[in-house]
């Protein structure tokens, strides 16, 4: 049995990032991964072209994430703003760019050269990182935590839980933190869908399929009120309708438990159409889990639990989601840093991260010439398919 300062569980982003802050902080500190390799989901992410974050204020980011998520997440985003994710990538040999949304890229446009920084930055400060460790049971000691792997116990004073949602189980994220938060005594928010398209009755989109609609708008009204807007781009596809505008309007009806409503698309030409979808597809589909480890009872200015002291959460498996477009990435990198930090303060580390030096006026992200994306979804007008994210 060995100890170490802190014990991460999940190597998705938010421990990957968590990782990272505690070699920096001279932290000891373990990285515990039930799949073969690490980050698997952020492989996935912008198509496997990872949008990072997004290129606004922390404090727009902030109103955009909306109640309850956004006033939850300000110390972290102030802590690590935006602008800061997009130096600390640079820093560590990762230009980003930013595109079409404000949305911020890895200049090589490559998911895979962000997990490749992550496990660098893991290995050249002395950070280990054990994958096929599946946890199976935490428990609190009188001293702090013990964490059972299918092949060996760990202890430590501190433990970070950053096993994500729900969506997408075969990356390895399928609610285990939730379960063991809950059995160390915290509610759990019910799971929903987040960033998903909606199902609609076949044959209500026949003859439209493969079609795209740029900018649109799109109401989502519940008992004739608007609950909330987005805009984005709208896709019909087989199974029913997706795009950014409506996955984001899928983030309103599950933060409104809505089960009437209709979804008013306005097009650009002044045309409407409303749609009363069946249902939002799969959680296993989503982009992101809305519910989760309740905000309520985490401090939210150190991620400590407030009912079982030395427990930090960070990334989704709170009840924390955003919009499309680098928020969750974003937030997953903040709040892992957020309760680093606090760990380190907690285990006596005095010196704070280093300053990220702001980059001369007009030196910052640079941006680059139209979102291959957008020029994807234009060939696709002439049916090409391609899937929903
Ligand atoms: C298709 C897709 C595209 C996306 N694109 C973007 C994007 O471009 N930008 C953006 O901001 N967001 C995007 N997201 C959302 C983003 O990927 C998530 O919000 C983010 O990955 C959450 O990070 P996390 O570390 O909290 O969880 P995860 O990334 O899910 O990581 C959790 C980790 O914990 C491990 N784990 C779980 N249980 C255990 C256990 N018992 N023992 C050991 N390890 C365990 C898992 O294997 C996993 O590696 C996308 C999501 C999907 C599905």
């Amino acid at each position: 049995m060995s100890k170490t300062d802190l014990i991460i569980i999940g190597g998705g982003a938010a421990g990957l990032m968590a990782g990272c802050a505690a070699g920096e902080l001279g932290l000891k500190a373990l990285v515990l991964e039930r799949k073969a390799k690490p980050g698997r989901k952020l492989l996935m992410c912008g198509n496997s072209r990872c949008n990072l974050t997004t290129n606004i204020s922390e404090d727009r980011m902030v109103q955009m994430f909306g109640d309850p998520v956004g006033p939850f997440l300000e110390p972290a985003l102030k802590a690590f703003t935006p602008s800061m994710s997009q130096r600390w990538f640079a820093a560590h040999g990762l230009k980003t760019v930013v595109k079409t949304g404000n949305k911020v890229y890895p200049h090589t446009e490559r998911a895979a050269d962000v997990l490749n920084l992550f496990t660098d930055q893991l290995r050249d400060r002395n950070v280990s990182l054990a994958c096929s460790s599946v946890v199976q049971a935490l428990e609190k000691t009188k001293n702090g935590f013990r964490v059972t792997t299918d092949n060996f116990v760990v202890e430590s004073k501190y433990v970070l839980i950053a096993t994500g949602g729900v969506s997408y189980p075969k990356t390895g994220s399928v609610g285990d933190g939730q379960d063991w938060a809950k059995k160390l005594g915290h509610q759990v928010e019910a799971f929903r869908p987040g960033l998903a398209g909606f199902e609609v009755e076949p044959g209500v989109l026949q003859g439209r399929v493969g079609k795209i609609y740029e900018k649109v708008t799109v109401d989502v009204l519940s008992k004739g009120n608007v609950v909330g807007q987005t805009r984005g781009v709208f896709e019909i596809e087989k199974w029913g309708v997706g795009g950014t505008a409506l996955t984001d309007a899928s983030r309103i009806v599950a933060r409104h438990d809505l089960k009437n409503y209709v979804l008013k698309v306005n097009l650009l030409d002044g045309k409407s159409e409303e749609i009363r979808p069946l249902n939002t597809r799969s959680i296993k589909e989503a982009m992101v889990t809305v519910g989760g480890v309740a905000l309520d009872e985490i401090d939210f200015q150190t991620l400590e639990s407030k009912v079982c002291p030395g427990l930090y959460f960070a990334g989704e498996v709170m009840d924390v989601d955003g919009p499309t477009g680098g928020y969750n990435l974003q937030a997953a990198f903040a709040t892992a840093r957020l309760a680093v930090s606090s760990v380190a303060k907690r285990c006596g580390k005095k010196d704070g991260f280093q300053t990220l030096e702001a980059p001369p006026k007009g030196q910052g992200a640079r941006r680059r010439g139209p979102d291959r994306r957008e020029h994807a979804g234009k060939q696709r007008r002439s049916g090409q398919k391609r899937r929903n994210r």
